[in-house]
């Protein structure tokens, strides 16, 4: 399939509408980024980006997977464990409850640079959820993240992306070269499933998507 393309030539209400699973990135996307070498491991430090409980529902009534892939290297370097990891993410699904969302699964890398195959942007953490979601194929599936190794990983893949930008970060020619190939941009979560997640066609959240889309998975 034909995944890059940029933002400009792809657009439209429409560009995702066959999307199923969506793989987030977390620290960035869902929460505020840590400060440069600073990791994101406790709850207190866990600050969700606004509007992104109600992004998330969109997906969920929308039938669709949402499913967190994270490099964790905090855990390699041995300033926090999985375990902490797996708590802060629990923290994350009660907190999401509140707002009737919930995340379908997290998968984790907590390994270093260069000691896996799963360290985004290698694919070891997709190819785990394909495994988990047999429904899920490179075509109904996309990644969304604020990062060139997300960017990199979906290219890697063969998905399509969403590159969540929403400053004016300076960053090398390579760099932005590579961001330039996400399938589209947006500003936040919430900004990229009110620009390309609901249309007309596709009524994310509405009883009416809701079951039509239920039911087709029934079959
Ligand atoms: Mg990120
Ligand atoms: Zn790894």
């Amino acid at each position: 399939m034909i995944v890059s393309g940029g933002p400009m030539e792809l657009s439209g209400n429409n560009l995702f509408s066959n999307v199923d699973f969506v793989f987030l990135d977390r620290d960035g996307v869902i929460n505020r980024k840590a400060r440069e070498s600073e990791y994101v491991w406790q709850w207190s430090d866990f600050h969700p980006l606004p509007d992104v409980e109600a992004a998330i529902l969109s997906f969920n009534r929308s039938g669709r997977r949402v499913i967190v892939v994270t490099n964790q290297r905090g855990v390699a370097r041995g300033l926090y464990t999985l375990d902490q990891v797996d708590s802060l993410h629990d923290r994350l699904q009660k907190h999401l409850t509140r707002f009737g969302a919930h995340i379908d699964a997290f998968y984790v890398c907590t390994h270093d640079y260069l000691q896996c195959s799963c360290r985004k942007p290698k694919t070891g953490l997709l190819e785990q959820a394909f495994r988990d979601f047999p429904k899920a194929t490179k075509r109904n599936s996309i990644v969304i993240g604020d990062s060139v190794s997300d960017i990199q990983l979906a290219l890697a893949f063969g998905i399509r992306s969403i590159l969540i930008r929403d400053d004016a970060r300076i960053l090398s020619p390579d760099d932005e070269s590579t961001l330039s190939m996400a399938t589209a941009v947006s500003s936040s979560l919430k900004q990229a499933v009110d620009t390309y997640f609901i249309t007309p066609a596709n009524p994310v959240g509405t009883r009416r998507g809701l079951i039509s889309i239920e039911a087709a998975r029934q079959r």
